[in-house]
Order: C-alpha cells, then sequence, then structure tokens
C-alpha cells in the first residue's frame, strides 16, 4: 500500500457503516405516478410501505419530466375509463388551483384526444399530500444498489443513500422504477423489441411564455410545425403546448431523443442534446409562430422525459391485438382507451391508431406478474406489454390505474405473512376492492 492509500483507508472505513435495515410489509421502488399511486394504494389497503425514490420529490415524468397533462380518462364518445386514485389527483391539483378544466382538443395528428392540463410543480405537492396522508414512509434520494434474491423470492433490497446503503426486507416489492432497474437486479426476463421496432424517442420538455394563446391557436400549427422541421429548427414536425394552468405559459413537447435511457453516458449526451433542440425550438417559437413573439424559455424539465426503456416479461404480454380487437380479461385490474401513438425516433410524423367511438380495452393483472418472481409486482410503463400496446398504455392515467392496481395487490399479497406471493392474490377480491375505492375496470 503507498503511504497516500494508507491514510485514504481509515477514513474510508470510517464512512462505511453498518447497513440501516428497514422492514416492510410493501416495498414500492421509483416513485413516479404509478409508484406513488401503488404506494399510497397498499397503505390506505393496510400495509406498511416504504417509497424509495431517486430523486428528492415524487412523480417521474408527470413532475421531473414536465409531461404537463394526463390524457385519456375516456372514450372518444365521452365514456369513463379512468378514474379512482388517478381522479383524487386532479381533485387535489384543483384544490391548489393548479389543474385545469377536463378537455377535448385536437392533437397534431389532426385527432381529438381528452386532457387535463396541471401545474408539474403543483404535482409535487399533491403527490407528497398523498403520501402523507397515507402514512407511506418515503425513503428520497436514494437510488436503488442491488437486490437480492433467495430462489423466486426477493428477500433483501439496498439503496445508496445520503447516509450511506440502506437495507430493506420487504414481503412485497413493486417495481415502478420505469427503467425495471429492481426487476433487472433481481434477475427478472425482459421483453426484446421485434424487427423493425425501436425504442420510443425521449423528449426533454421545455417552458416557454408568456405566449398570446388566442393568436397561437388560431394559427395553423400543422404547417408551421412542418416548416419549422422542413428549416431544421424542430427535431419533429410538431408544436405539442399543454397550457400552464391560470398562466401565459405552456409546456412544449417537441424534441427527439433516440436514446436507450438505460445506458448511462447515452443519457447524459440525450440531457445536453435535449436542452439544445429546445433552445432552437424556442428561437423558432420567438421568431415564427403567432402570440409567441413576447415569449422566452423559461425552463428545461428536470430531466429529459422517458417514454419507453425495459418491459419484463410477465405472466401475461399484453399484444396490441388485445387492444385494438378488446380482450375482456377475467383478471381485468385497469381500462384505458388510449390509442397506439408509435413517435418514431428518427423525427417524423407519428404512427397513431384511432379507436372507435365506444372503444376501451383492459390490462390484465398477469402482465402485472413478472415471471419466475414470487413476492415482485410490476407497475407503469414497465408492465408486461408489447412494444406497440405499451405505446398505448403508457399514458399517465393508466399508469396511475396500473399502479393503484398494483399498490392493492401487494397490500393483500404481504397479508399473506412471510410467503406472500403475487400469483396468490385472489383477483376477484382485488378487482372487488379497486371498484370500492373508484377504480373503473372497463
Ligand atoms: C415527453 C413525454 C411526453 C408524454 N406525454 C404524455 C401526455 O401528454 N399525457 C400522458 O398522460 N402521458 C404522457 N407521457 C407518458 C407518461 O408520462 C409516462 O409513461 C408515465 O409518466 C410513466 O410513469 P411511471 O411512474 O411508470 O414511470 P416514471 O415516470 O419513469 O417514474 C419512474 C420513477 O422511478 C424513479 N427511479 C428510476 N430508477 C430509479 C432507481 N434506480 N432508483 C431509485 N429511483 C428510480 C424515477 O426517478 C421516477 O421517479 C409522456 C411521456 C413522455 C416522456
Amino acid at each position: 500500500m503507498t503511504t497516500a492509500a494508507a491514510s485514504l483507508a481509515p477514513a474510508m472505513a470510517q464512512d462505511a457503516p453498518a447497513p440501516q435495515v428497514l422492514g416492510a410489509d410493501v416495498l414500492v421502488c421509483g416513485a413516479g405516478v404509478a409508484g406513488t399511486m401503488a404506494a399510497v394504494a397498499a397503505a390506505r389497503a393496510g400495509a406498511r410501505v416504504l417509497l424509495l425514490e431517486r430523486y428528492g420529490f415524487l412523480g417521474g415524468n408527470a413532475t421531473a419530466g414536465a409531461v404537463a397533462q394526463f390524457n385519456s380518462w375516456q372514450t372518444a364518445n365521452g365514456r369513463r375509463v379512468v378514474a379512482g386514485l388517478a381522479q383524487e389527483v386532479v381533485d387535489r391539483l384543483r384544490i391548489y388551483g393548479a389543474a385545469a378544466a377536463h378537455e377535448t382538443f385536437v392533437m397534431s395528428t389532426g385527432h381529438r384526444m381528452d386532457r387535463v392540463e396541471y401545474a408539474p410543480e403543483v404535482l409535487k405537492l399533491v403527490l407528497d399530500d398523498m403520501v402523507s396522508d397515507a402514512g407511506v414512509q418515503p425513503l428520497l434520494h436514494a437510488s436503488l444498489l442491488d437486490v437480492q434474491r433467495e430462489g423466486a423470492r426477493v428477500t433483501q433490497v439496498r439503496a445508496l443513500t445520503k447516509s450511506g446503503i440502506v437495507a430493506v426486507r420487504p414481503r412485497m416489492l413493486v417495481d415502478a422504477s420505469g427503467d425495471m432497474d429492481a426487476l433487472r437486479k433481481a434477475g427478472a426476463s425482459f421483453l426484446s423489441l421485434e424487427a423493425g421496432e425501436a425504442l420510443q424517442p425521449a423528449t426533454m420538455m421545455f417552458r416557454f411564455g408568456p405566449i398570446d394563446f388566442a393568436a397561437l391557436e388560431a394559427a395553423d400549427i400543422g404547417a408551421l410545425a412542418r416548416r419549422g422541421y422542413e428549416e431544421g429548427a424542430l427535431a419533429r414536425a410538431a408544436l405539442h403546448v399543454a397550457r400552464a394552468p391560470f398562466s401565459q405559459d405552456g409546456w412544449f413537447n417537441v424534441s427527439r431523443l433516440a436514446v436507450d435511457a438505460t445506458d448511462a453516458m447515452a443519457l447524459g449526451r440525450a440531457e445536453i442534446e435535449g436542452r439544445r433542440q429546445a433552445w432552437c425550438a424556442a428561437k423558432f417559437l420567438r421568431h415564427a409562430v403567432p402570440g409567441c413573439a413576447q415569449g422566452r424559455l423559461q425552463a428545461f424539465g428536470t430531466q429529459v422525459g422517458v417514454r419507453e426503456t425495459r418491459r419484463v416479461r410477465g405472466e401475461h404480454v399484453l399484444t396490441a391485438e388485445e387492444l385494438l380487437a378488446p380482450v375482456a380479461f377475467d383478471d381485468a385490474i385497469a381500462a384505458g382507451a388510449y390509442p397506439i401513438d408509435i413517435h418514431p425516433a428518427a423525427g417524423g410524423e407519428l404512427e397513431y391508431s384511432a379507436l372507435g367511438d365506444d372503444h376501451a380495452y383492459q390490462i390484465p393483472y398477469r402482465s402485472l406478474c413478472p415471471a419466475g418472481l414470487d413476492n415482485v409486482l410490476a407497475a407503469g410503463r414497465g408492465i408486461s406489454a408489447s412494444h406497440k400496446a405499451l405505446a398505448a398504455i403508457r399514458v399517465m392515467t393508466i399508469s396511475m390505474a396500473v399502479g393503484q392496481a398494483a399498490g392493492v395487490a401487494a397490500a393483500q399479497a404481504a397479508a399473506q405473512g412471510e410467503r406472500a406471493a403475487a400469483r396468490a392474490v385472489s383477483v376477484q377480491r382485488l378487482r372487488a376492492a379497486l371498484l370500492d375505492a373508484g377504480a373503473c375496470l372497463a
């Protein structure tokens, strides 16, 4: 050992105390909208819940990614398909004056869609309130370190935190990390892209304003977007904007980043390229788009919004065919009506399959149950679904509904004791509890 190394050794030993060990009925990894709803639902169902999140706030894409609009609550003819905790989120946002009215609008593809625009910063507060009220124990600034497994059971999950390593020994684990990092570390198996498919691109959202929305809405946005794309000012031929409620600003969704967000180096490059694209788009808005001449870029998302990374292989792989010709699943735990909406990684037009007037589909519980693991559930954008099916069910409304279902299921499973297992949950009981809590299952 060199003298320098020898003098470092004692200091390193002092910095590495024994890990703190915590017990929990349910550990939820990742506090995006899916994970937060899972944690709240599990706690309300009586479980002791720990919610592990790498940031200092909750929400994932919905806050850090600044997505700013909850899409698709209903079928084209207005039949409600998502409610439950997702609706409670909106109700609470409204109390803070941070969500607009439910409305329909025309997307850049020309299709009609319904949405609720919201303020991402205030959503952080609402999610704080919901976990606090439910008695969830948040473990923030905690990055997943490793997962220990014995046979088909996850026995321990460790996270790196400001105060060192924290080990959690949960009865049930819900992986809602979007990238399914916990399942990856647990050795779960994942679905591959098929020939001709690519991961959906990421997007750096940005806030721009003030905007004269009346002038903007009167303009030919489609033609302007195509012009911006052809001139190289926009990375995609779209000028999607969600208005920040009760303000003159909008959150723009116009950048395009072909990236595998589980590759750390590539993700770093995408953050930088995303800010560059956003800046170019903001200049285009200011100089070429009616209503935007006084605007300035006000903020970036804390991170690029990530649409797709890993999808776990579950007891059932939900397919596009099962959404397009809807299958009535006996074990349906959530419903949705958002169309298959694939953003090409290389830029250009969306692949968008509009659904019929009263068209809704269901999501089966088995798509939340990773194959080969007993005490684990998946929630959110990494559940067991094909690339095309995920392109529909990834939206936040459906992610929240799936999160709620995963949370109730995890609590019911944890109540079985030390041998808790996702597959041992009575689907009838689970569905009844979800209906009681105001969720829509069809
Ligand atoms: C640019 C963009 C635009 C979109 N537009 C819309 C829209 O208009 N309307 C709509 O409804 N939906 C939209 N979506 C889809 C929607 O936002 C996401 O699919 C949804 O938010 C996914 O939620 P989630 O909770 O599954 O995952 P995420 O939001 O990805 O949350 C995962 C959480 O896990 C945490 N995490 C990850 N890894 C670790 C780790 N190793 N350790 C600790 N914590 C970890 C993250 O920090 C995050 O909080 C859009 C998505 C993007 C990216």
